[in-house]
C-alpha cells in the first residue's frame, strides 16, 4: 500500500531531536509562553522574512485573531476565494463579517485576481488570499488593488510554508498571515498548532494580547480576548522540524517534477505553476472527469488518495445563505480534483509505481 501521507515515517526521522526537546520542556517545568515559544517564533519569523511571528492554538484561530486584531466585524466585507478549505471562510463569518466569494483561476486553483475589483464595495475591508495546495497566489494585481482601495491583505498560508512569490515567502506577502501546523501540513506539529506572521508591530501586540485573554500584562485586560496559545511542547517540536522544512519541500518539488514529466494519461489534467519557486506542493492535485472510478481504481492498486475537497464551502449545509450562488469553476474543481500521494518520505520506487498505475488507467 502506498500511503497518501505517512506521518509516522515523517516524524520518525526526527525522533531523537524531538525526544530531547520534550525532555527540555519537562525538565523546565514551564509549559506555556516560555523559551520554546521564544525560539520558535524567532526562527519562524526569520524563515518567513517577517518582523514578527506569534504561536497560537491552530490555523483557524490564527486567521480569526487577525480579523479580531483589525477589529473587523458586522457589516464589513472580506473578499475570499470560493475555492478553499472551509476554515478560511469560517474565520470571516465567525467575526460577523460577510465573506464575498470570488471564483478561482482554473490553472492555479487560487483566487482569480481579475475578478476581485468588481466585488469591492464601500464595505470591503480586506482581501483574504489562500495559497491553496501550497502555491503562492501571484500577488501583483492584489497589491495594486489593496493600495487603490485601502484594503488589508490577509494571507491564509496554512498550506504554503515556504512558498515564494517574487522572492518573498508566503506569510510576508500581505499585511498579516495565518499558518496552520496541523500534523499533515508541510510543517506539522504532533497535534494542533498555528501562527500569525506580520510586519505590523501594533497589530502584532494587539493579537498577542487578544490571544492571551486580552491581557497585555498579568491580570490587566485591555480587550475581551480569547485563549489561543501555542504550548511549549508543540513549539519545541516545531522548532526542531522547521530546520528540515526546506529540505522536505525540495523533496516534494522533486516528486512533483517527476509526476509532471512522466504522467501522460490524457484523461488526467496535471497541476500548473507559474514559477517553480511558488509551489511547495502541500498536495499534488490532478483533475479527472470520472473521479470516483479513478479513485476506486487507484485504491484497488494499493494507492491511497484524498480529495481536497469534495464539497465547496458555498454548498455546505453550514452556509445555506450561499446555496443559491452559482460558482461554476469552484464547483467543477470540487467535482474533479483528486490528490495523489506526495511527501518527503516517499521512495523513488513508490513515485514510479504511482506514475505507472496512473498512466495505465483508461
Ligand atoms: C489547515 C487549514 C486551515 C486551518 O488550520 P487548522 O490548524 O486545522 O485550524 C485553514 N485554511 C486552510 C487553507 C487549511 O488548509
Amino acid at each position: 500500500m502506498i500511503k497518501f501521507l505517512d506521518l509516522h515515517k515523517i516524524n520518525e526521522r526526527y525522533r531523537s531531536e524531538i525526544d530531547s526537546r520534550i525532555k527540555d520542556v519537562l525538565d523546565s517545568g514551564w509549559y506555556l509562553q516560555g523559551k520554546q515559544n521564544e525560539l520558535f517564533s524567532e526562527h519562524f519569523a526569520k524563515f518567513c522574512g517577517t518582523k514578527y511571528a506569534l504561536g497560537v492554538a491552530n490555523g483557524l484561530d490564527a486567521l480569526n485573531l487577525i480579523i479580531k486584531g483589525y477589529g473587523f466585524g458586522q457589516g464589513d466585507e472580506i473578499i475570499v476565494p470560493a475555492n478553499t478549505y472551509i476554515a478560511t471562510i469560517l474565520a470571516i463569518s465567525e467575526n460577523g463579517c460577510t465573506p464575498i466569494l470570488v471564483e478561482p483561476d482554473i490553472n492555479t486553483y487560487g483566487i482569480n485576481p481579475d475578478l476581485i475589483e468588481a466585488k469591492i464595495t464601500p464595505n470591503t475591508k480586506a482581501i483574504m488570499v489562500v495559497h491553496l495546495y501550497g502555491q503562492a497566489v501571484p500577488m501583483k494585481k492584489i497589491w495594486d488593488l489593496a493600495k487603490k482601495y485601502n484594503l488589508k491583505i490577509i494571507e491564509d498560508a496554512a498550506q504554503a510554508h515556504g512558498a515564494k512569490y517574487q522572492g518573498r515567502r508566503a506569510g510576508n506577502l500581505g499585511d498579516a498571515a495565518g499558518f496552520s501546523f496541523y500534523p499533515g501540513k508541510n510543517l506539522g506539529a504532533l497535534g494542533d498548532a498555528g501562527a500569525v506572521t506580520t510586519n505590523d508591530e501594533k497589530l502584532f501586540s494587539k493579537i498577542k494580547a487578544i490571544a492571551n485573554y486580552g491581557s497585555d500584562r498579568k491580570y490587566h485586560h485591555i480587550y475581551k480576548g480569547v485563549n489561543s496559545r501555542l504550548d511549549e511542547l508543540q513549539a519545541g517540536i516545531l522548532d526542531v522540524k522547521l530546520q528540515y522544512l526546506e529540505a522536505d519541500n525540495a523533496k516534494r518539488l522533486a516528486i512533483s517534477h517527476y509526476y509532471r514529466e512522466h504522467i501522460n494519461n490524457p484523461l488526467i489534467t496535471l497541476p500548473q505553476t507559474y514559477d517553480e519557486q511558488a509551489h511547495v506542493w502541500h498536495v499534488f492535485v490532478v483533475r479527472v472527469k470520472e473521479r470516483e472510478r479513478f479513485q476506486q481504481y487507484l485504491d484497488s492498486k494499493g494507492i491511497q488518495t484524498v480529495i481536497h475537497y469534495p464539497t465547496a464551502p458555498h454548498k455546505q449545509d453550514a452556509y445555506k445563505e450561499f446555496s443559491s450562488l452559482s460558482l461554476p469553476i469552484t464547483e467543477q474543481i470540487h467535482r474533479e480534483v483528486i490528490s495523489l500521494p506526495i511527501s518527503p518520505v516517499m521512495t523513488q520506487e513508490e513515485v514510479e509505481t504511482v506514475v505507472r498505475i496512473v498512466n495505465e488507467w483508461k
